[in-house]
């Protein structure tokens, strides 16, 4: 029988918690709304408890959260969200509050690790062991694998406050990063894209300029990621991808900013297949956390 997965993605505007082993048999879901770490994590205690007298032991609990984080084990503030603007959030011990009531293998990483996890599981990833999962909504955020290994180092990466080349004439808007202004997040987020063009995100018409602005700054960041990681495959997800037709112009601008450097058939006649919306859809974040889940599993074995 499969074993039994606890998942939680911790947004910073919503928890949502689910139970079920992978793909298909997410059993049940639950969504809270972040208000305080000691009120939030109560909820989701008493969720765990009651769904495991419904379905049984859970084996492992898997933890992707908004952050920053800290991802290592070895440190004293392990499975703490740090220094997150949310500032009841800031230091909040989210795995000790759930290890206090589960003594269980625990999982813990960032929301686009455990997303790239998850794609590579089941998803868009499949078979690679090189590749970058890149969210692009109210944040910035991408993931990395290398080697088979999410990238965590110093902390983890922050790709998403890269700075890229901002040309204050075609684009005079300073940028909405609270610490960078225009860095990547700063000039290419969601709110970024309404502030600037001071409309909604789903009012633009598929040819409007906002979107061809929205996928140079994207690119620009992509080459960044491209030229340092060599990924085999970009997976960009995050509510602004949720408008198809922006796929095209990433792909045309990736290929034209590259300038025929990286001779791969991927960064030419191939780039649809290289730059690619995720696999898992709505659920990549619940798929994300299981797979956290089973990898910390399987490393406490
Ligand atoms: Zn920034």
């Amino acid at each position: 029988m499969s074993q039994l997965f606890g998942a939680i993605e911790a947004g910073g505007t919503k928890f949502i918690c689910g139970v079920g082993t992978g793909p298909g048999d997410i059993r049940v879901e639950s969504r809270f709304p972040t208000t305080t770490p000691a009120e939030t994590m109560a909820q989701v205690n008493t969720f765990f408890r009651e769904q495991e007298s419904i379905h049984g032991p859970l084996a492992a609990i898997g933890i992707s959260a908004f952050g920053p984080i800290d991802p290592h084990p070895q440190s004293p503030t392990f499975g703490y969200i740090t220094t997150t603007p949310k500032l009841v959030w800031q230091n909040a011990p989210i795995v000790p509050m759930v290890r206090e009531h589960f003594d269980l293998p625990i999982g813990f990483d960032t929301d686009v690790n455990g997303a790239a996890l998850g794609e590579q599981r089941w998803g868009a990833a499949q078979g690679l062991d090189t590749f970058v999962y890149l969210t692009i909504g109210t944040g910035i955020g991408g993931g990395a694998m290398v080697g088979g290994k999410l990238v965590h180092g110093l902390m983890h990466p922050e790709m998403g406050h890269m700075y890229v080349p901002h040309d204050w004439e075609r684009d005079p808007f300073p940028g909405v990063c609270p610490f960078h202004g225009d860095c990547l997040e700063g000039l290419a987020n969601g709110p970024a894209l309404e502030a600037r063009w001071q409309r909604k995100g789903e009012t633009f018409p598929p040819d409007h300029e906002a979107w061809l602005l929205e996928a140079h700054y994207i690119a620009l960041g992509l080459v960044n990621i491209i030229t340092i990681l060599s990924p085999q495959r970009i997976i960009l997800g995050g509510g602004v991808m949720g408008s198809p037709h922006i796929f095209p112009l990433i792909h045309r601008e990736v290929r034209h900013l590259i300038k025929g450097y990286i001779q791969m058939p991927q960064m030419d006649a191939d780039i649809a297949g290289y730059i690619v919306p995720p696999a898992l859809g709505n659920q990549a974040g619940l798929l994300g956390s299981i797979a956290l889940a089973q990898q910390a599993l399987e490393s406490s074995l």
